[in-house]
Formats: structure tokens, sequence, C-alpha cells
């Protein structure tokens, strides 16, 4: 019996008055969410402590350290109108938790006691925090980044590190204003792992996914004027009792790609709104999300909607509250289970695990909107990961011409019972170099 690796490395949430996660997502200065942070400018001021370039035993030696502090920086900068002043400080130590802060905006890695104060007991499991200071109108006035001193960095992908690149470019997406998200392979969503996990580097959130492009121009707007951006979706969603259908996953897929484009989840009045999203066709969804009693709820089809640059498309829509019997909750490679998306390349095969509850490869059928996407007839089979959970797996092929982003596979039923993972498969620049066909090819 295979035992399940639970591989559940958190991003720390970095106030602690925000701890819901909501969907792509802005930070907001309080719990009734009308006024969203960001800086007041697009000019953003960030200081580079010397304790990041000073030896130190805190990042591997040979580690690319200036290299991926640019690239984390330029990531951001080339996909939404914004422009870092980087300066180098000697200072070593964030301001402490209160009103205001110093002024300066930091990125630290020193252990000094104020810096180790944001890693309590959950110093083994979290990369970095940020902590930010805004004044009444929303406005950030200050965000300060703190590398875990009590954990190893390093930009080569060495096994049981952070990649430096990976967790900066989450911070600085933070320090800009941005919330965790709901999509997988996002690099805002709240999950990521050290370089290992699923035998791979851990360089997924060095790059964006157009969620967090769209989070970013949401809040900032895009860098050209002629990137046909931005358009928004407005929507409201009831049960059927009229009751409001609160904390819904909804997201929109590029129609002829099947890409993620966005996933928000809606409000506690049922409302949601998907802003900063390019002009094109998008299919919208929704099912059940968020940690509420709402889990069992079936995936929804809410539209198909053609977003132009300036305006505000709206969806109202009463569901019919389609119940499931199956809960998706874990995808998985090379054995290994985890809320991680898996990086695959294309023109490849690969293996890909599911885990969850009540899921028998019998009952089930996998499936994939994206055309580039296809599952291996009769590969969907049973894996005995023990009582506590259920797991199949089954082998995707993966077209050659597929775009960098995130992709969706859905699970369903005879019944018409399913779910989505959202963004849960993340073609990346980098290989992984597991791919069923050439393992099979060498047996
Ligand atoms: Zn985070």
């Amino acid at each position: 019996m295979l035992k399940l690796s639970k591989i559940l490395l958190v991003w720390l949430l970095f106030v602690s008055s925000f701890g819901q996660a909501m969907g792509y997502a802005p930070q907001f200065t309080d719990d009734s969410q009308t006024l969203r942070l960001r800086w007041k400018t697009n000019s953003i001021p960030i200081a580079i402590s010397t304790s990041l370039t000073k030896p130190n035993p805190y990042i591997t030696p040979d580690a690319d350290i200036k290299g991926a502090i640019e690239r984390s920086l330029a990531t951001w900068e080339k996909s939404a109108d914004i422009k870092f002043e980087v300066a180098w400080t000697e200072k070593q130590t964030v301001s402490p938790s209160g009103k205001s802060g110093d002024g300066t905006s930091l990125l630290t890695i020193a252990q000094t006691p104020e810096n180790l104060l944001l890693f309590g007991s959950d110093a083994q499991e979290v990369s970095a925090r940020t902590r930010i200071f805004f004044n009444r109108k929303g406005n950030i006035t200050e965000a300060d980044i703190v590398l875990n001193p009590y954990e190893q960095f390093s930009t080569d992908g060495s096994t049981g590190t952070f990649d430096l690149e990976a967790t900066l470019t989450h911070e600085i997406g933070h320090l800009l204003g941005l919330e965790h998200t709901s999509v997988m392979g996002a690099t805002m969503h709240a999950h990521t792992g050290k370089n290992g996990v699923y035998n791979l580097p851990s360089f997924g959130a060095r790059t964006l996914a157009e969620d967090d492009v769209a989070g970013i121009r949401a809040l900032y707007g895009a860098k050209n004027a002629d990137d046909n951006c931005c358009g928004t979706i407005n929507g409201k969603l009831t049960m059927l009792n009229g009751k409001p259908a609160k904390n819904f996953q909804v997201w929109a897929e590029e129609t002829a790609s099947g890409r993620v484009a966005a996933g928000v989840l809606s409000n506690a009045d049922g409302s949601f709104q998907i802003e900063g999203l390019s002009g094109g066709r998008y299919k919208i969804y929704t099912q059940s999300g968020g940690k509420i009693a709402a889990k069992s709820y079936s995936v929804e089809k809410l539209g198909e909607v053609e977003v132009i640059k300036g305006r505000t498309q709206n969806i109202v829509k009463k569901l019919s509250g389609g119940k499931k019997n199956f809960d998706l909750q874990y995808v998985g490679f090379n054995g290994q289970i985890s809320e991680l998306a898996v990086p695959i390349n294309g023109g490849k095969s690969y293996l890909i695990y599911v885990g969850g509850k009540n899921l028998k490869a019998e009952n089930l059928i996998i499936g994939f909107n994206s055309p580039y996407l296809k599952v291996t007839p009769k590969s969907l089979t049973d894996q005995n990961y023990g009582d506590d959970i259920s797991v199949v797996s089954f082998e995707v092929k993966v077209a050659a011409e597929i775009l960098f982003g995130e992709y969706s596979f859905f699970l369903k039923t005879v019944n018409d019972e399913s779910q989505f993972a959202v963004g849960s498969l993340t073609v990346e620049p980098f290989v992984n170099p597991w791919s069923s066909y050439f393992l099979s090819l060498n047996e």
C-alpha cells in the first residue's frame, strides 16, 4: 500500500485580518470590502537589504540572487502599468506591526528579532511573509517582505530548498495589493512547494498566470494602450430558493484555447466581478468553492461572453443547485498528491493523479475543454492510497502547439455530476522530463 504524501506547504497569509482567501483578488482595507488596497501612484519603491547579498547561510552560495530579484520585479512590471524604484539599503529589520511603518518598503532575509516575529509556530512551512501598511483611502504606504531565515533558498532547483525567484514573485504580488487566488497553478495561489515536490523544481510561480495578470491589471491597468485591456464581467448568483450563492468559484476560460483567464469567489451577496480581462470570447463556469457547506454543488455553465475593452458584461443567474456525490480535492504526479498544480509541456504525455472523496474509475469520465488536451482512452485507473482518500490516475496527451498557462480537467459521472480542477495543469517553460510516453518507450 502506498502512503499518502501530503505536501501542503503554505505561503503564509501576510496580514491576519485578511484571513479569507478570495479568488484572484485584491486586498481590502476592512471586511466590508469596499476599499481595495493599491499604491497611490504607479511608481512603487522597494529597498533591498544587504542581508540578501552579503554571504549568508539562508541562500545557497552560488545562487543568482540579484538576477532573481530583478526578474521577479520585471515579471510584474511587464504585465501592468507599474514601475519599481529599486534602492539598496543597509537596513535589516522590517517595521513592527502598527498603524504605520518607517516609510521604507524593505525586502530582507536578516535573522533579527522583529523579522523572526513574523514566523511563529509555522516557521517550518512558510517561505516568506509580507506586511502591508495602508492609509484610510486604501493607499498602500509601505510593504515589507521577510524571507524566512529558518529556511533555505536557491535559484537552481536544489531539492529541499525554496526557489528564490518564485517566492519573491509571489510576495511582490502581495506587496502590490493582491490576495491569494483559487486558481491552482497561478503565482498567487496560496500553496507552494519546495523544490523536489513531484520530483521537479518548483519554478511554476516564477511566471504569472493569466489570472495573476488579470488581477494586477484590475488594480493598475495594462502596460500598453494596445494591450486590448481591459474588460469586466459582473454577475450575481442566487440559489433556486432565492438565497445568494456565496463563496462559489466563478472562472472564465478563453473559448478557443480552454486556458483559464481568471477565477474569483462570489461574495456574501452572491455577486462577483472579474476585471482585467483582455478582449475576446470567454466561457464562464461556476461550482462550489471555498470552505463552506456548498462544497457539494456540481459545475454549472453561466454562459459565453464577448469581453470588450472598456465595457462591463453582466451575468445574472439562478443556479439549479445540482449536487454531486464525489469531491475532487487534490491533484498529483509521480505518486505524490497535493494542492499544487502539475507542470506539463507541449508534445508529451503525463500520468496525472486525482485525490478526494468517493472517486471510482468505473463511475467517472475525465475530460478537458481545451482542444490541446486529450485523455488516453481507458487510462483512468483506481489507485490505492489507503482508506482516508480515494485516488484515480489518468494519462493526458498534450498537443505540441499548446500555449503556456493554466488548464483545467473535469471529472463527470453518468448522472452528469461534475467538478473541475481549475488551473491544475500548468504548461510551463521549464522541462518536466517525467513524460509517460518516454517512460513506456524505455520499458
Ligand atoms: Zn501569499
